[in-house]
């Protein structure tokens, strides 16, 4: 509407006073000669609806006096810096402060949208938080919803030689109370109980241990950003429910980072209440995704397929399925928005790794049992990740951990 110029708007304003004296002249005349009252009110609703309803150009055209107005909009906005520094991988937060155009009012539309100049130096949170990648000097900018905007200076100094080496990449599986493994799962060294991983977790935290994000991994692989040492990933194949009853308190009480790998065709809307005492494999629904990733972004969700996760005989499918197979099951979770992949099982194929390569959302893709920690060097689309064994204790789980240097 604010587009519009006034010719047109005049044109509009006739014809639509054209029409509505139209419609009047014939419901007048149907009152009149054919003295239906049933139709006079279905003229009626006729002639005033243009009014009543089309708010996009027609009301304050032809009203006489303009709307009071409820809301205003920003005229400036004000950052708490607009000089910053940042060490390694260092967080600074902004802070945006908007200031309305009529103080008296308040502002309709008050999200600002964060964005850095240089992607590879500093990357910024939804929320303003920017965090250091490499030396350099980026402008980090505010949008308001009208597009005033308001920028920030932030320097960040890496000292490389604190840099991560070597980054162990953990895989659980399936995350149990205590009474699951004694009574369902004490067969497989696949299930770990939640006493020994929240020792785990524990020990992490208070050895100085530093858990990151597929994201942050995949800049540090890709990119050469900073990580420090002692940085850890950890992983969670197969997106069972567990993974949300039991996994997901202990990780957040820790206030530890950790990747949850999903099986499309397997999530259900809903999460089912955890029961330790069956031993069928039960997912987390679409609720349990979307409150985690509302309530605690740091477990994060990515791509374990969508429905690869199953074999023919040794080998996963994806020794045998067709390059135009595994495009469409990727086509599947491209909703979703994953930038890494796991491969169920471990098992690649030509097809799956040139598929992989060629899919620009995918950044990354994680290999299985291969028991040693991720470099730089490290092939980009099978990274290798150790297992983490249900029964290997606190000892099993140390010695991978201090492979990180
Ligand atoms: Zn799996």
């Amino acid at each position: 509407m604010v587009s519009r110029n006034n010719s047109n708007r005049s044109l509009l304003l006739s014809t639509t006073l054209a029409s509505v004296l139209l419609v009047a002249l014939i419901s007048f005349a149907y009152t009149v000669f054919a003295a239906q009252p049933a139709f006079a009110e279905d003229a009626q609703l006729v002639a005033t609806t243009p009014a009543e309803t089309d708010s996009t150009n027609f009301t304050d055209v032809v009203a006489e006096q303009p709307r009071k107005a409820k809301y205003t909009t920003v005229s400036e906005i004000k950052l708490n810096k607009t000089r910053g520094s940042i060490k390694n991988n260092g967080k600074l937060k902004l802070e945006a402060a908007l200031v309305p155009v009529d103080p008296t009012l308040p502002i309709k539309r008050t999200k600002v949208t964060w964005s850095v100049s240089k992607p590879k130096i500093a990357r910024v949170s939804e929320d303003g938080v920017v965090q250091g990648k490499r030396t350099g000097t980026v402008k980090v900018t505010a949008t308001a919803a009208n597009g005033v905007k308001a920028t920030a200076t932030i320097r960040v100094k890496v000292n490389k030689a604190k840099m991560a080496k070597r980054i162990p990449v953990l895989t659980y599986h399936r995350i149990c109370s205590d009474k699951a493994k004694r009574n369902v799962y004490d067969y497989t060294n696949t299930a770990i109980s939640a006493s020994l991983f929240k020792r785990q977790m524990q020990w992490l935290k208070s050895n100085g241990y530093h858990t990151v994000s597929t994201e942050e991994f995949a800049d540090w692989r890709i990119e050469g950003a900073f990580l420090p040492k002692k940085s850890v990933l950890i992983t969670i194949d197969d997106g069972l429910y567990e993974t949300y009853h039991v996994a997901y308190p202990i990780l957040r009480k820790y206030n530890l980072k950790a990747t949850s790998f999903v099986i499309g065709i397997h999530v259900p809307k809903k999460t089912a209440e955890y029961n330790p005492s069956v031993w069928w494999d039960r997912y987390m629904g679409r609720d349990a995704i979307r409150e985690v990733r509302k309530e605690y972004p740091n477990l994060e969700f990515q791509s374990h397929t969508y429905n690869m996760h199953h074999r023919y005989g040794e080998y996963g499918v994806a020794k045998y399925w067709s390059r135009s197979s595994i495009d469409a099951d990727f086509e599947k979770n491209a909703k979703y928005g994953f930038t890494s992949i796991a491969y169920p099982f471990g098992h690649t194929s030509q097809h799956l790794l040139a598929s992989v390569r060629e899919n620009p959302d995918i950044r990354i893709g994680f290999g299985y049992m291969m028991y040693h920690p991720a470099t730089r060097t490290s092939p980009r689309y099978n990274i290798p990740r150790f297992k983490v064994f249900g029964d290997g204790g606190l000892g099993g789980f140390k010695s991978i951990v201090r492979t990180a240097g």
